[in-house]
C-alpha cells in the first residue's frame, strides 16, 4: 500500500481513519497497518514486560525500567519524521506527537492525547486513560512506563535534545485521567545519581555496557566488573607474605581510602549535604552488589553507629570460616562515614555470617586524635 501526503493530512484532519490502512493476510500470516507490519495482544506482552522487570525490581523501579525500554521504541519515531519531511510536511514536537499516538491508538496501542500546555521546553499531555494503566490497574500507582518512555523517545528524537518525562496523574493510581509532563533537560550526573538514592532510578538504568568494545560506564564513571573471589584470592596472598592480622589491617586501611575517595568524587559532582553523600555511596555500594543494608541504628549512650548488613561481599566470597571476615567492608563503611562527615572514625565488625551470625553486623565510633 502506498501512502502519501494526502494520508496524514486526512488522518490528522480526522476525514480518515486507520480502518482504511489496515491490511490483513492470515494466509501470509501478515498484519500491516498503515505500510507497517505490526501484530495484536498487546496486553499479554505488556503485562509480561512489565512482570519481568517486577521479578528483579521494586514496582516503582519496574515501571522506570519500562519506561527506558519504550525509550528505545519512540526513538524509532525518526523514520516516520524523515518520511513526512520528504512530503514537505513540518509538525512541530507536540503536533508529531499527536501524530504518533493518533496513529497508534486507532491500532489499539498509544492513547488519543490533548496538549494541555506546550513551550520549547515542556510539553504537558493528558489522555482518559492509557492501555498499561488498565492492564496494570491492580499496581494502584502512576504505571505509564510505556507512554512515559515513548514520549521521551519520541521528543528525544525529533528534537534532538534529551527530554525526561514524568506521569504526574494516573488512572492505576485512582486519578481521573493519565497526565504526563515532558521537560527538555541536561541530564547530569547529580540529577541521574540522586534518582538511584531516592528510589526513582535503579543503577542498571545507568548502565552503558560496550562488551565488544571493553568498556562498561555506570552514569559517567567508567566501571569494571570484578568475580567476587577477588576478595578471598586477595586475602589469601596478603595472608601469606605478611600474616593474617596484619593483611587484615591492610585491606581495612585501603578500603577506608577507597571510600574517602569515593565520597570526594561525589562532592565534585556537587553533592554537599553529608546525609546524603553518604546515603548516595550506600546505596550505589548496594546496588553494584556489595551487600544490602538491613538498618543503621545510632547507641546514644555509647555514641556509636550500628550498621546491620546481610550477605557483605567478603562472608558470601568466604563462606563459613567460623571468623569475623569482612575487613574491606570495615574500611569502605569507615571511609564512606568519614569523608561523608568530615569526622575521624574506627569501624569494627563485632558480628559476621562467615562466623555463623545471622547478618554483618558493624559498629561505627569517633576515633580520639
Ligand atoms: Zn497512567
Ligand atoms: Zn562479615
Amino acid at each position: 500500500m502506498k501512502i502519501g501526503r494526502e494520508d496524514f493530512e486526512a488522518l490528522i484532519k480526522g476525514e480518515k481513519d486507520i480502518t482504511s490502512y489496515i491490511e490483513l493476510d492470515p494466509v501470509a500470516g501478515t498484519y500491516s497497518v498503515f505500510g507497517v507490519k505490526t501484530a495484536s495482544n498487546p496486553n499479554y506482552l505488556i503485562k509480561a514486560i512489565y512482570e519481568m522487570y517486577e521479578g528483579h525490581l521494586n514496582r516503582k523501579l519496574a515501571v522506570k525500567a519500562v519506561r527506558k525500554l519504550f525509550r528505545s521504541v519512540g526513538q524509532g519515531a525518526v523514520g516516520l519524521q524523515n518520511l513526512l519531511k520528504k512530503m514537505g510536511m513540518e509538525l512541530t514536537p507536540a503536533e508529531f506527537l499527536l501524530l504518533v499516538f493518533k496513529l497508534q491508538h486507532q491500532q489499539g496501542w498509544g492513547a488519543p492525547f490533548e496538549v494541555v500546555e506546550q513551550s520549547e521546553k515542556r510539553i504537558v499531555l493528558r489522555t482518559k486513560h492509557t492501555f498499561e494503566s488498565e492492564i496494570l490497574k491492580d499496581w494502584k500507582m502512576p504505571v505509564c512506563g510505556v507512554h512515559m518512555g515513548w514520549i521521551e523517545g519520541v521528543l528525544t528524537a525529533v528534537t534532538g535534545k534529551t527530554w525526561y518525562c514524568l506521569e504526574r496523574k494516573c488512572v492505576a493510581n485512582g486519578d481521573d485521567c493519565c497526565e504526563f509532563v515532558a521537560d527538555q533537560v541536561e541530564p547530569s550526573w547529580k540529577f541521574k545519581a540522586q534518582a538511584v538514592v531516592k528510589g526513582d532510578s535503579a543503577i542498571t538504568e545507568f548502565i552503558d555496557h560496550r562488551p565488544v568494545e571493553g568498556i562498561i560506564q555506570l552514569i559517567d564513571d567508567p566501571v569494571v566488573l570484578m568475580p567476587r573471589f577477588v576478595f578471598t584470592s586477595m586475602m589469601n596472598s596478603l595472608k601469606k607474605t605478611m600474616g593474617e592480622l596484619p593483611a587484615g589491617g591492610v585491606n581495612y586501611r585501603a578500603y577506608m581510602d577507597m571510600g574517602k575517595e569515593n565520597v570526594e568524587h561525589y562532592k565534585k559532582m556537587g553533592i554537599t549535604e553529608p546525609t546524603t553523600l553518604s546515603d548516595m555511596a550506600f546505596t550505589f555500594y548496594s546496588q553494584m552488589g556489595w551487600f544490602k543494608l538491613v538498618k543503621s541504628e545510632w547507641n546514644e549512650a555509647k555514641k556509636e553507629k550500628i550498621i546491620t548488613l546481610e550477605h557483605t561481599v567478603e562472608s558470601e566470597a568466604f563462606g563459613s570460616t567460623g571468623k569475623h571476615v569482612c575487613y574491606c567492608t570495615a574500611g569502605l563503611l569507615a571511609g564512606i562515614i568519614e569523608g561523608s562527615f568530615g569526622v575521624k572514625v574506627q569501624c569494627r565488625e563485632i558480628k559476621c555470617r562467615s562466623k555463623g551470625d545471622e547478618f554483618c553486623v558493624f559498629t561505627v565510633t569517633n576515633k580520639a586524635e
